[in-house]
């Protein structure tokens, strides 16, 4: 199970409802940001989220709207006294940006700020998951991102103890995938354990509906992706690199997603018409909602 709360869902200028993207993102003891919008430490005091316990940040892109707020978390993480380690990673580039911000701040006591300029592909490769990025289609370079829980291998115990076989290193082996000699017989893996398919989130930041998100997010139980236009500014969607809601759903249903949630909404559009949107990404698409800011869902 993840938890995912939406701090900000507006695009490049933030309105009394919406702030600048960022999204919390739970897992176990894991705590991420997927986009690091301005003014994001407001947000997580309102939803309680704490940014100390936050190990890793995610940036899609350079545009100020996604990472401008670094400047307030890093600077705040000092006056916290955080101890743990601060992983950062974006595309070509994050590397230089933090280094800016490091030459504005107070640093008093000093933890680690690890920042990776990732090349695409696995970013992150834990015991539980992976976080893999994927290129996006914008005016500005940038990578979407994928988390993905691995495969939960569940071991038939009682299947094994019916024949003898007490819980020891024969059930490590059948989890690898090992065939396992036992009292004159051959256990097969595949008899005895099975594997059920872990979580999967899928988020692209700012793009053009692109094959890429499609790949990235096959089969994902959420996928955020942006929709700054409705049909009706499909041209200007185009100009500005930026998907309409229809394209996001399509690219939903083409990645045979169960949820989709539309965010970066333009604010050409009020919040009464945002309706809009929805209804047009329903035409591709059946499952979906409008993301709001402080919006949490479980996946
Ligand atoms: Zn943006
Ligand atoms: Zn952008």
């Amino acid at each position: 199970m993840a938890e995912i709360v939406f701090l900000g869902t507006s695009c490049a200028i933030p309105t009394p409802e919406r702030n600048h993207p960022a999204i919390y993102f739970r897992y176990k003891e894991h705590r991420f940001l997927f986009d690091c919008g301005e003014n994001v430490q407001r947000q997580m005091a309102i939803a309680k989220l704490s940014p100390m316990k936050i190990e890793r940040i995610f940036i899609t892109h350079l545009h100020g709207d996604h990472f401008f707020g670094l400047l307030g978390f890093i600077q705040s993480s000092y006056w916290r006294e955080r101890e743990k380690p601060l992983y950062i990673y974006g595309p070509k580039g994050i590397g230089e940006a933090v280094g800016h911000i490091m030459k504005l701040i107070d640093k008093h006591k000093p933890f680690d700020i690890i920042t990776k300029e990732v090349p695409g592909g696995v970013v992150v490769d834990d015991k539980d998951f992976t976080v893999s990025a994927f290129p996006i289609v914008h005016n500005k370079p940038g990578f979407g991102y994928v988390f993905e829980e691995k495969e939960r291998l569940h071991i038939s115990e009682a299947k094994l103890r019916k024949i003898g076989l007490l819980p020891g290193k024969e059930y490590g082996l059948l989890k690898e995938g090992k065939e396992v000699a036992w009292k004159g017989k051959v256990l097969r893996p595949e008899d005895y354990v099975t594997h059920e398919r872990g979580i999967k989130f899928a988020y692209t930041g700012d793009t053009m509906p692109c094959n890429a998100t499609v790949k990235a997010a096959e089969n994902a139980d959420l996928l955020v992706h942006e929709a700054s236009f409705a049909q009706d500014a499909a041209d200007r969607a185009k100009e500005a690199m930026h998907s309409t809601a229809r394209g996001a759903g399509k690219i939903a249903r083409e990645a045979n997603v169960k949820q989709l949630v539309l965010t970066h909404f333009s604010t050409r559009y009020k919040e009464k018409e945002l309706d809009k949107l929805l209804q047009d990404a329903q035409k591709e698409f059946d499952n979906v909602i409008l993301a709001k800011d402080f919006m949490r869902l479980e996946i």
